[in-house]
């Protein structure tokens, strides 16, 4: 069978596969070499573990063929380093040795290799083998790379292409565990649209989408430092995790966010204020220890923006959560 109709009888893209060969001993690399170039792979080659090592990071193959003896180092401690490297869980590595002791047997095989096969290497059979193992581990990336896209998707909101409810919730949580292990300030502010409904109702429900994508691009634009998370948090409501941060440096931001919607000019002839788009702004902040819970803070967040409303709209109004000590 010639390398083309080998490969092509996968039912993945194996052409052009990459395989690394560790062996010392120059005519076992030179054999195997000749049989892979003849299936149609193509080929590397170390003879110990420091080279083994530098042309797995190089040319990060797809394959990789051990010997286990090598001048510079047991082949398995090399082994265990490329599990450990980027990518490398997901590299078959298939162990082609002379030693049958049990000790090396029960170790490559506790650290997870593909396959070990003792020399003399049964060609006819293995390179079946081979193309199992390269098929296999092509599909796992693959779903590696499905999942984490589907995490994604399943973290955005649809309509702004921010993160959504689920995402601001598991922020939330991992920041206050982390504001209780570092004994510092957390704050949350959720801003709301003014009378988004007479907006709704004046310019029509696709504007209104539209308007909200401004607000959302907005909002994330001005809040920049690594650990701050926007949220749509539903509807026309917005919410912000804001770690590290005291009530003081809350209540700046939302003013910020609060000039920076005003900016964007957006006309609204049913808004009671000014005449275009404006939010109002609940902050609350606390500095958390483990008998609080996030869920407080978000309460004395909404009770916030619930008084931002009242007092007339179109402002931020700030609390300290209860039990926080005085002093920031
Ligand atoms: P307030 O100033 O008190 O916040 O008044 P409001 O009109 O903004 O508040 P209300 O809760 O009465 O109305 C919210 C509106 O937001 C009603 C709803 O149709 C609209 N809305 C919620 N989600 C969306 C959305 O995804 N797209 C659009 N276009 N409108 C939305
Ligand atoms: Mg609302
Ligand atoms: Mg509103």
């Amino acid at each position: 069978m010639n390398s083309e109709s080998f490969l092509s009888s996968s039912r993945f893209d194996l052409l052009k596969s990459l395989i690394l060969i560790v062996d010392d001993d120059r005519l076992v690399r030179m054999q195997l070499r000749v049989w892979l170039e003849a299936d149609g792979y193509r080929v590397v080659e170390a003879s110990d573990s420091a080279s083994c090592l530098a042309a797995y990071e190089q040319y990060h193959p797809d394959l990789v063929l051990l010997d286990l003896v090598l001048p510079d180092r047991n082949g398995l401690d090399c082994c265990a380093q490329i599990y450990g490297m980027s990518g490398g869980s997901y590299t078959p590595i298939v162990v082609l040795t002379e030693c049958e002791d049990e000790q090396s047997i029960e170790r490559a095989f506790a650290l997870g290799v593909a396959d070990y096969v003792t020399k003399p290497i049964p060609w006819l059979i293995f390179r079946h083998r081979l193309r199992r193992f390269l098929e296999e581990s092509q599909k796992n990336r693959r779903l590696e790379t499905e999942n984490q896209q589907l995490t994604r998707l399943a973290t955005l909101d649809g309509l702004t292409r921010i993160p959504n409810r689920r995402r601001f919730d598991e922020h939330l949580d991992a920041m206050w565990r982390q504001m209780v292990r570092e004994e510092d300030w957390i704050a949350i502010a959720i801003g709301d649209v003014d009378f988004f409904k007479a907006y709704n109702d004046t310019y029509g429900h696709l504007a209104g989408d539209r308007c909200l994508q401004q607000i959302a691009e907005t909002l994330r634009q001005c809040c920049y430092r690594p650990l701050d998370l926007v949220a749509r948090y539903g509807g026309e409501e917005f919410s912000i995790v804001l770690p590290q941060t005291n009530l003081a440096g809350a209540l700046s931001l939302a003013e910020r966010l609060r000039v920076a919607i005003d900016t964007l000019k957006i006309p609204h002839s049913g808004s009671e204020v000014d005449g275009i788009v404006t939010m109002s702004f609940g902050v609350a902040a606390a500095r958390p220890d483990v008998n609080m819970w996030a869920d407080l803070l978000l309460e004395a967040t909404d009770a916030a923006l619930y008084k931002a409303k009242s007092l007339g709209r179109h402002q931020a109004y700030g609390v300290k959560l209860q039990g926080t000590p005085q002093g920031s």
